[in-house]
């Protein structure tokens, strides 16, 4: 019989597999108690007479250690500590073991981009009981998904495994998208930061060239290539419907007046969405507000009211 039950990560770190451990023993079971050596993260495993803890390499043939164990003393059941650093060749090992004793799985489904580890892949496709563990979220929902945050921004890229438990966030699906989306608007307005900082100008004036083989009679900007994927980019940031509810002139004396300093994240993004929609209407508009330096010092204040 094969058990797996995943969990998501919350603080402090979820000790499920230790606990259903030390109840076993209580009960006078001779438990096998295997982990990764992956995970290095220091933990007291309590030793117990006969009851053998087994730290693993990726390379190590699980089936053949659990016959060594056993074969010294009769094992009662196996318990898989963090289970989804093993590897698949290792999984079906546990299957395997799974047809002598019973075996529990302990660990995480999905790494911190929301996928599924090695491991957990194959403990659901092998397991005769997959089970969740109910973790909460901070807004009181289920968690589902495993957050991992660096300098209080959650991280987007970078390696599957980074062991370090402060890091990560048991979280439901909408905070982590909405974890996501800041995290995304954060890296963005960082780049932007330091684009703008240096550029001298955001796109040249043309008139009466062809443009989409069309003879456009009206001045308009041929913007470079960064400041169109800046729009590229925060146009994915614009918030549905909002634009409707910002009355702003296409002036940029207007745009002048405009106390940013009480402003949060959201009202500056749908600013400067509504300038980009302006070009069509008052082009050079964006070309005005970037190189004045206005655009920079909303791109600032986004940063501080993420
Ligand atoms: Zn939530």
């Amino acid at each position: 019989m094969l058990t797996y039950r995943f969990y998501t990560m919350s603080t402090p770190r979820i000790e499920h597999s230790l606990d259903f451990r030390a109840d076993e023993i209580k009960k006078g079971k001779c438990v096998m108690f295997v982990k990764s050596e992956v995970d290095t993260r220091s933990q007291n495993v309590p030793t117990h007479k006969n009851c053998p803890v087994c730290v693993v390499r990726k390379s190590e043939n699980l089936l053949e250690l659990f016959y060594y164990e056993h074969k010294k003393h009769p094992l009662d059941l196996v318990v898989v500590d963090e289970c989804q650093f093993l590897t698949t060749k290792q999984v079906d090992a546990v299957r395997e073991i799974a047809e002598v004793v019973p075996v529990y799985a302990f660990g995480l489904k999905t790494n911190f981009k929301g996928q599924l580890f090695e491991g957990s892949k194959r403990f659901l496709e092998l397991s005769d009981k997959v089970e969740q563990l109910i973790t909460k979220c901070q807004c009181g929902k289920n968690a589902i998904l495993n957050g991992r945050f660096d300098k209080g921004f959650l991280e987007i890229e970078g390696e599957e495994i980074v062991l370090k438990n402060e890091m990560y966030k048991g979280l439901c699906y909408s905070c982590y998208k909405k974890e996501q989306r800041r995290a995304l608007i954060n890296r963005e307005t960082e780049k932007y930061i330091k684009v703008f900082k240096d550029m001298k100008t955001a796109g040249v004036w043309s008139t009466d060239t062809a443009r989409d083989s069309m003879v456009v009679e009206r001045p308009f900007v041929i913007y470079n290539d960064e400041t169109k994927e800046f729009m590229k980019s925060f146009d994915d940031f614009k918030i549905e419907n909002s634009e409707n509810t910002l009355v702003i002139e296409d002036n940029i004396n207007f745009l002048k007046k405009i106390k940013i300093s009480d402003k949060d994240s959201d009202f500056l993004l749908t600013l400067i969405n509504c300038v980009f929609k302006m070009e069509s209407n008052k082009p050079g508009m964006l070309k005005t507000v970037i190189e004045s330096g206005m655009m920079l010092k909303w791109l600032k204040q986004i940063k501080k009211t993420l």
